[in-house]
């Protein structure tokens, strides 16, 4: 096996952040190791921690080194010591920046159910067991980005709230193709989510959608309209494997696709662009309340440090490692508090890294 170099820049941010961090780069060192892929660490500053130092959330230097490798791993930004600065010098403005900085328009969120946690859903377990669904989501277009938009006068004088919801036929052939190969890697179904029957720019996305398929003829392709799918999402789950939106019905829809799971510690995400590093980080933020007590359920970093090999890196073998990793810590009974149950023993962010690379050790299939 020849051996694999990846430069990785890691942005641990704030409250929780570092001590997860700390726990996915070693679960990717171990796994490196085992699959001959050495990964060059550099740590860089965002959010609250860069604001402290540099008196910006996302600092040049920040972005550059970003730019400069082959993912970035990112875990949380914010806290209340920076609520109280003005919009535009806030930590969350590190993120924004980053996105644009590295041109991430795609999102995926994976939301998958974990057998050993099913009892965490807020569903029936028939509803919910073995529910493993992709969402891809816009990330840079759309109703939040389209112009114009404003709070105007009207000539009686009234206000008047404006956005507009316009997609080029490039952006919309661009994140399908991330969903269509998405789809490719999982179970090879694909639902396209918009509301053609009422929006124009729902029409060509899914005029366009249909017209990548041809590409794509081992993909099975479906569309909803996104009412729907909001319904099918909580009535049954189970139908679906890949779905692909735009940014706002997917802002809505992949986080009511993430609660079906129930717990917010174990939720991965990856953003990507057309080329260049892509950002993987969890769902959750910076949990300020637990902030260095060794109380932080690692798994979602984890998780995230796992899409990144899969997604960003093509790293597939040691992707299913962790996850395979992530499954047998649970089944032997590890808990942190977020997911704790009875019975089940009750352990630290530390602590959960140890079993974590006990089980990457000895995999018991
Ligand atoms: P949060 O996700 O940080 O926390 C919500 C609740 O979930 C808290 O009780 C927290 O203790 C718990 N929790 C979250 N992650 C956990 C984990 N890994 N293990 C155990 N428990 C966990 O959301 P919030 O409290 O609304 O926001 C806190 C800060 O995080 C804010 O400054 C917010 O702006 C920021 N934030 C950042 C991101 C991000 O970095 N992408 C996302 C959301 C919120």
């Amino acid at each position: 096996m020849t051996q694999q170099q990846y430069r990785i820049t890691l942005l641990p941010g704030d409250g929780i952040g570092p001590e997860i961090m700390a726990v996915a780069v070693d679960v990717l060192k171990a796994v490196g190791q085992q699959e001959n892929l050495t990964f060059e660490f550099e740590e860089a500053l965002i959010g609250g921690a860069a604001i402290d130092a540099t008196g910006e959330p996302l600092p040049t230097e920040t972005l550059e080194t970003c730019r400069q490798s082959d993912a970035v791993l990112l875990a949380a930004i914010g806290g209340w010591k920076w609520d109280s600065l003005p919009s535009h010098q806030r930590p969350e403005r590190g993120l924004l920046g980053l996105r644009a900085g590295l041109g991430l328009f795609a999102n995926l969120r994976p939301a998958k159910i974990l057998p050993q946690l099913i009892d965490a859903s807020t569903l029936k377990r028939e509803v919910v067991e073995g529910v493993d669904i992709m969402v891809v989501r816009e990330l840079t277009g759309g109703i939040y980005f389209g112009q114009p938009k404003g709070i105007f006068a009207t000539e009686t004088g009234e206000k008047r709230g404006v956005n507009t919801m316009a997609y080029t036929e490039s952006e919309i052939d661009r994140i399908g193709r991330v969903a269509f190969e998405t789809a490719r890697k999982r179970g090879g179904k694909l639902c396209s989510v918009d509301k053609a029957n009422v929006l124009e720019v729902s029409q060509l996305w899914r005029d366009r959608i249909i017209q990548l398929a041809s590409e794509y003829q081992d993909v099975e392709l479906s569309h909803l309209y996104v009412d729907n799918a909001a319904m099918q999402l909580v009535r049954a789950p189970k139908q679906f494997d890949t779905i692909v939106t735009g940014n706002l019905f997917g802002d809505i829809l992949s986080d009511a696709a993430a609660m079906l799971t129930g717990s917010i510690g174990m939720l991965p995400s990856a953003s990507l662009g057309a080329s260049g590093p892509g950002v993987f980080e969890p769902v959750h933020g910076s949990a300020p309340d637990i902030a260095g007590l060794d109380k932080a359920n690692p798994i979602a970093q984890v998780l995230s440090a796992a899409m990144m090999l899969r997604y960003g890196l093509n790293q597939a073998t040691a992707a299913d490692k962790i996850e395979q990793a992530v499954l047998q810590v649970l089944d032997n009974g590890y808990r942190t508090g977020d997911i704790m149950s009875d019975g089940m023993t009750f352990v630290g962010c530390r602590a959960m890294g140890d079993a974590l690379l006990q089980a990457l050790e000895n995999p018991q299939n």
